[in-house]
């Protein structure tokens, strides 16, 4: 054992760490600021019903704006916002500006579910279900229309809790998916005892289906454990005709990707919907 490297691989970890952990404090800050002077964005991703090709839907994605054109995106802020209890005002703020925007579109003649992401935490809050249904009393929206998205590694944490507080939240009304699906380990019998309206099989398979047998034997395995189930099965990050001709034919009824469109800001949103309309 050389006490020399020791040292000094001990001072670089070190230095590491500090970047690191600096990078958090700066993002912290950020986060602050924003909350205090509205410096967060929602961009919204297109939800196609594959057989008629119509779009039914939108996922609202959020960003972190500085104000010089630079963006910041949620795997980079959002577990800093978990980290700091940060994540509560975040999550109530991404709630009332997608309900928001969900009027303004409907008053707009665009009639579409509005999906909104919930981290761990977030969605364990003891409040959360609470503040969810007064946003809706208050707005007045049709609770069906909003779909509730939590990752299946956040509900498989502790499956017991899960199952009571979604069950809180689908007793609003509000459609409740099942985020990057595959990428954790799910009980497959808890599956049953939780009120999902949809699964949605992460990307990580999607990618791969056309070169990688396994890929497509798991996206197979969760587009027929979804139907078997009754679920809406949606297939995210579809970025070619190939993967959308082959999820469609295995039975998926819903898609989201690059294909369609990369998630736009509400107005540019808008007019993609116009132009798709038109075409
Ligand atoms: P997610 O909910 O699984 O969202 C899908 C992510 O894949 C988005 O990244 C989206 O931009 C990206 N994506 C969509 N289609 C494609 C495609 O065809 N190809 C590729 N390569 N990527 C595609 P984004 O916006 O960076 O969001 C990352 C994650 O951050 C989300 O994953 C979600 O878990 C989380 N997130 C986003 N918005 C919120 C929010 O408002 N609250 C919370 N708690 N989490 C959020
Ligand atoms: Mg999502
Ligand atoms: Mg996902
Ligand atoms: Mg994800």
């Amino acid at each position: 054992h050389c006490k020399k490297t020791g040292k000094a691989s001990f001072r670089f970890y070190t230095t590491e760490l500090e970047k690191q952990a600096e990078e958090e404090i700066l993002i912290e800050l950020r986060l602050k600021k924003a909350l205090a002077q509205g410096g967060f964005r929602l961009h919204y991703q297109p939800v196609i019903d594959i057989k008629s090709g119509k779009l039914i839907g939108a996922e609202a994605l959020v960003r972190l704006e500085d104000g010089q054109g630079a963006t910041l995106g949620p795997d980079r802020f959002v577990p800093v916002a978990e980290a700091t209890g940060l994540i509560a005002d975040l999550g109530q703020w991404v709630v009332e500006e997608a309900c928001r925007q969900h009027r303004i579109w409907l008053r707009q003649g665009m009639a579409l579910t509005i999906a909104i992401n919930v981290s761990p935490l977030q969605f364990r809050h003891p409040t959360f279900a609470k503040k969810l249904g007064e946003i809706i009393s208050e707005t007045g929206m049709s609770p069906g229309s909003i779909e509730i998205e939590v990752t299946e590694s956040a509900v498989m944490d502790d499956v017991n809790e899960a199952v009571d507080i979604l069950n809180r939240i689908k007793s609003l009304g509000v459609r409740i998916a099942l985020d990057d699906f595959g990428t954790g380990y799910s009980s497959l019998s808890s599956l049953t005892s939780l009120p999902l309206d949809k699964l949605k099989v992460d990307q990580s398979f999607i990618r791969h289906i056309e070169r990688d047998h396994a890929s497509r034997a798991v996206t197979e395995a969760i587009l027929s454990l979804g139907r078997s189930l009754r679920l809406d099965v949606h297939g995210e990050g579809i970025e070619s005709e190939y993967e959308l001709q082959y999820l469609s034919e295995h039975g998926c009824n819903q898609a989201q990707g690059y294909l369609f469109s990369r998630p736009l800001p509400a107005h540019e949103f808008a007019l993609w919907c116009r132009q798709r309309e038109a075409a």
